[in-house]
């Protein structure tokens, strides 16, 4: 817990805006900096005996993610059309905790590939999107990769993957032992001369830095790890942050407003504590890490008479070029149990598809991973969707669940400016603030290169000797995890929010740094890119403050 507490009317060097695994990494960059820092987080500060397996609380009630009660959300896939409140399932889901959704992530942590940053240039434009490269390269943010495998915590196997871009130092651990998903789709793969290897994770594998190895306890994908096995900032990075004496989390406080003076320089922010009652924290200078979601629906939400379109918004890019990234899945029957509810989601991946090929005829890459998917109601939903949802027939499916496993195709979204995140007009959040608005419609090419990855799964399963392999439908998204790319990053102002250093082009001490940043998106696992942005942010930022060029 934070051993400081600060006034709001002292001046702090930095607020940061958001807990979660940016947020928690920039407050420990600053604080470790010298640098007095208040993190304020709207959720509340959560204890591994707080944590529960619960599904229903978890995966259906919203237990710590934004839930209709205080964020609803609303979602159209025409820009024309009115939006429709989501009701119990948001479309953008995030956790609304401190540590936000590293605490409940899957914790698949891929690079990006050198491609990644620079496609663009290699493939050029794509009709009707913002297809661009990033202001920096794969290079830059290569020793950044590597502290977030060290400082983080990451297992693997370092150049187990013929595919792997240049690394400058090992994992710190090594990979988490392969599971029956992992052994079969291995088996698959290789018989078609695939190329799979152990799955990076940030998850202990051995005793790390004074937090626990898995203990396989098997509520890993939306819940939060009581073993504290699991990397999230929530045990690392916060904790360390506060450490220094310098960095105050200030949990329950949700921000409602970035305000600026008559010179057009942020002040600091405003915020509601749990009882509704409005603070306002003075900052010498203020960095958003809400997330993909909630940093443009701030910047939106902070318009004034000098900022009439929303703060850093004169580029209009705000809330635009939303990307989710498209999971294709297929599931698999074998005829012995595999049991994989047991341990984390993930032992092996495949990026032998990760590059673009325009002998496809479609834009988009990806990687295929092996997992157990869904807990057992999740589960039972979806083979309702699939066939019968009752009688004989759907309990002989139940039954199967000790035998099933899946394979998910993670793969590419193109930019496209339609795709935004904007206030809702009418829908208001549980303390009378302007809703979320999600506007969605996948790219023909993010749903061919979806059907591409499926393809390439089903060949895999069959390889591996499945009873039976079932395709989920590839169909338009109404619902994402991966929040990235709506205050993109990029040297043009006109073209983007934030420079390469993720100051905005419009507010000199305004930085935003969490998903929003991406300029494109990857192939499906981009929280260790947040994190390596946000280190590398940190370093820049500091430096900027000292050299009182903030
Ligand atoms: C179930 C699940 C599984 C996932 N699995 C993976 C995976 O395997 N691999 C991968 O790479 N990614 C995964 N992700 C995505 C990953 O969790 C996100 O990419 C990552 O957490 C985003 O980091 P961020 O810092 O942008 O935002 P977040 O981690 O969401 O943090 C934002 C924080 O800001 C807080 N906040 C928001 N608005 C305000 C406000 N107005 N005032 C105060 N605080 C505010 C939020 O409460 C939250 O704590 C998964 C996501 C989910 C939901
Ligand atoms: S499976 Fe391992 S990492 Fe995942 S929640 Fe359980 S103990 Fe934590």
């Amino acid at each position: 817990m934070s051993a400081v507490r600060y006034r709001d009317s002292t001046v702090v060097d930095f607020v940061v805006v958001g807990s979660g695994a940016a947020g928690g990494v920039l407050a420990r960059e600053l604080a470790t900096s010298g640098f007095s820092t208040v993190v304020l987080e709207q959720g509340p500060r959560l204890t591994p005996a707080d944590f529960e397996h619960d599904e229903l609380k978890y995966w259906f009630l919203g237990a710590i993610t934004n839930s209709d009660g205080r964020s609803p959300q609303s979602f159209r896939s025409d820009p024309e059309a009115v939006a429709k409140p989501t009701g119990m399932r948001p479309a953008l889901w995030y956790a609304r905790t401190v540590g936000g959704s590293s605490t409940h992530f899957t914790a698949n942590y891929w690079r990006f590939h050198e491609i990644d940053f620079i496609e663009r240039s290699k493939l050029g434009p794509i009709a009707g999107t913002g297809f661009e490269d990033w202001p920096i390269t794969y290079a830059e943010l290569e020793p950044y990769y590597s502290k977030v495998e060290w400082d983080i915590g990451v297992s693997g196997l370092a150049g187990a993957s013929p595919f792997d871009p240049p690394r400058s130092r090992p994992f710190p651990m090594p990979p988490l032992p392969v599971k029956s998903s992992g052994v079969l789709f291995e088996r698959g793969a290789r018989k078609l001369g695939l190329h799979p290897f152990p799955a990076p994770m940030a998850i202990n594998s051995q005793f790390y830095r004074g937090r626990a190895a898995c203990i396989s306890c098997g509520f890993c994908h939306g819940f939060a790890c009581e073993a504290q096995a699991k990397s999230s900032t929530l045990f690392n990075m916060i904790p360390e942050a506060e450490a220094t004496g310098r960095c105050e989390v200030r949990a329950h406080s949700y921000v409602v407003r970035v305000d600026t003076d008559a010179k057009g320089r942020a002040t600091g922010v405003a915020y509601l504590d749990r009882a509704g009652r409005e603070h306002f924290q003075k900052a010498r200078a203020v960095v958003l890490a809400a997330n993909g979601a909630e940093t443009p629906r701030l910047l939106l939400g902070s318009a004034s008479a000098r900022f009439p379109d929303g703060l850093a918004n004169s580029s209009g890019l705000v809330g635009k070029y939303l990307m989710m990234n498209y999971s294709a899945r297929v599931s698999a029957v074998f005829e012995h149990e595999l049991n994989e509810y047991k341990s984390v989601q993930v032992t092996r991946v495949i990026h032998d598809f990760y590059d673009a090929d325009p002998r496809r005829g479609f834009y988009g890459g990806g990687g295929l991973d092996a997992r157990i998917g869904p807990q057992p109601m999740m589960w039972a939903q979806r083979l309702g969707q699939e066939g019968p949802s009752w009688g004989s027939a759907f309990k002989a499916r139940l039954r199967e669940f000790p035998r099933n496993m899946i394979v998910l195709g993670h793969g590419t979204s193109l930019p496209v400016a339609s795709n935004a995140v904007s206030l809702d007009p009418k829908l208001k959040d549980a303390w009378g603030r302007p809703a979320v608005r999600v506007t969605y419609k996948d790219h023909p090419d993010d749903l061919a290169n979806a059907r591409f990855m499926q393809d390439r799964a089903v060949e895999i399963m069959d390889a591996a000797g499945a009873q039976r392999v079932t395709r989920s439908p590839v169909a338009e998204q109404n619902f994402g995890m991966h929040l990235l790319g709506t205050c993109r990053m990029g040297n043009d102002a006109r073209s983007s929010v934030v420079d390469r250093y993720h100051r905005t082009h419009d507010v000199p001490n305004l930085f935003l740094c969490d998903g929003s940043s991406l300029v494109t998106s990857g192939r499906g696992q981009p929280t260790m890119t947040i994190q390596a942005l946000a280190f590398r942010a940190a370093d820049h930022i500091a430096r900027f403050a000292r050299a009182g060029e903030i």
